[in-house]
């Protein structure tokens, strides 16, 4: 884990730097190498881009922490709104979506958790017949309990509904353990939030050595997991543990996000695998944004000069 990262994910809840960051058009470099528009077309059209070179999508309407009905209401709608222009462009087989619960509602006073459920159901529903699948996204360990409840619920109706887990959790392989089941898509990914040593793994080491363990799980596994990572040593373990399992390409799947690693996103394809891409879109790409720098540093010159240079 970098020694940047936990100071940028701090400096990123400051509102002064958000607001300043915000204030950069969708436009400037270092949002479009992250986020390749604000609208369903732009979503699309990035879809179509990736299906062309043999990969997947996922698409992830931007938001998070709403705490507002109508805007969670928005969300709903904006996911319909790209189901029903995947189908039309016939793109619905190779792109699913991917939904944050706290940008449906999930953190609304009494009600949260309800209306969460409810709206997630309807994307759901939408996604069915779309003939497409929901993954639910998942945030910091606060909210955890409450996705996989909510998940537990919706997979009742919707059993295609994946779900997410973060190996810096230390409750994570347990509960790789209880998600490894036939059917169950489950996503591995390290986890983006900073979260205290009482419930994550701080050093770089000991998240990848989770990793492993939970890929171990998974992979072992019956269900369906979507190993959601850029880094080329889990990518091998990976590969050489689905052959130890004896697992064929097609009974589980990479996933790497839109920009990052796209020759790597289109040699693991060429090989025979699936990969899948995940695509965030909106204008709330703030957040969103902020933990992509963290993760990567290097980026920090580039955006200062973005901000330096935004009109
Ligand atoms: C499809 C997908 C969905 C995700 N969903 C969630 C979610 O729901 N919840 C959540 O908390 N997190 C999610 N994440 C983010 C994830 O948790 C990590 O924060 C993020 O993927 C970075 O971790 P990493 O495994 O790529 O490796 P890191 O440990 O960050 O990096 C390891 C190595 O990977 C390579 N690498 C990493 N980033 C780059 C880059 N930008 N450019 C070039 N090489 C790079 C480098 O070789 C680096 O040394 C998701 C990630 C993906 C790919």
């Amino acid at each position: 884990m970098s020694l940047l990262r936990q100071p940028i994910l701090l400096l990123a809840r400051s509102t002064k730097v958000k607001k300043l960051v915000s204030t950069m058009p969708v436009s400037s470099g270092i949002v479009t190498a992250h986020v390749p528009g604000e609208t369903t077309t732009d979503a699309v059209r990035a879809t179509q881009g990736l299906v062309d070179d043999g990969l997947r999508a996922t698409l992830d309407y931007l938001g998070e922490d709403t705490t507002d009905v109508a805007q969670a209401d928005a969300t709903v709608a904006a996911y319909k709104d790209v189901l029903a222009e995947l189908v039309a462009r016939g793109l619905a087989s190779k792109a699913e979506v991917s939904v944050k619960l706290s940008a449906i509602g999930q953190f609304l006073p009494d009600q949260g958790h309800k209306v969460a459920l409810e709206n997630a159901r309807e994307i759901c529903r939408a996604a069915r017949n779309a003939g497409t699948t929901v993954t639910l996204d998942m945030e910091d360990h606060t909210t955890t309990d409450s996705t996989l409840t909510i998940l537990r619920e919706l997979r009742k109706d919707f059993p295609e509904t994946g779900a997410v887990l973060q190996s810096m959790l230390h409750r994570t392989e347990a509960d790789c353990r209880a998600l490894a089941y036939e059917g169950s898509r489950v996503r591995l990914c390290k986890g983006a939030y900073m979260e205290p040593e009482d419930v994550a793994f701080q050093d770089k080491v000991e998240i990848d050595k989770s990793y492993v363990r939970c890929l171990k799980v998974l992979l072992g596994g019956q269900g369906y997991p979507m190993i959601a990572t850029h880094d080329p040593r889990m990518i091998h373990i990976a590969s050489s543990l689905a052959s130890r399992f004896g697992r064929r390409a097609g009974t589980y799947e990479f996933q790497m996000l839109y920009g990052i690693r796209p020759e790597e996103q289109k040699r693991l394809a060429a090989a025979g695998e699936t990969v899948r891409v995940y695509i965030p879109y909106g204008t709330e790409w703030y957040g969103y944004l902020m933990r992509r720098l963290a993760e990567k540093p290097q980026n920090i010159a580039f955006f200062a000069r973005s901000l330096v240079s935004k009109k």
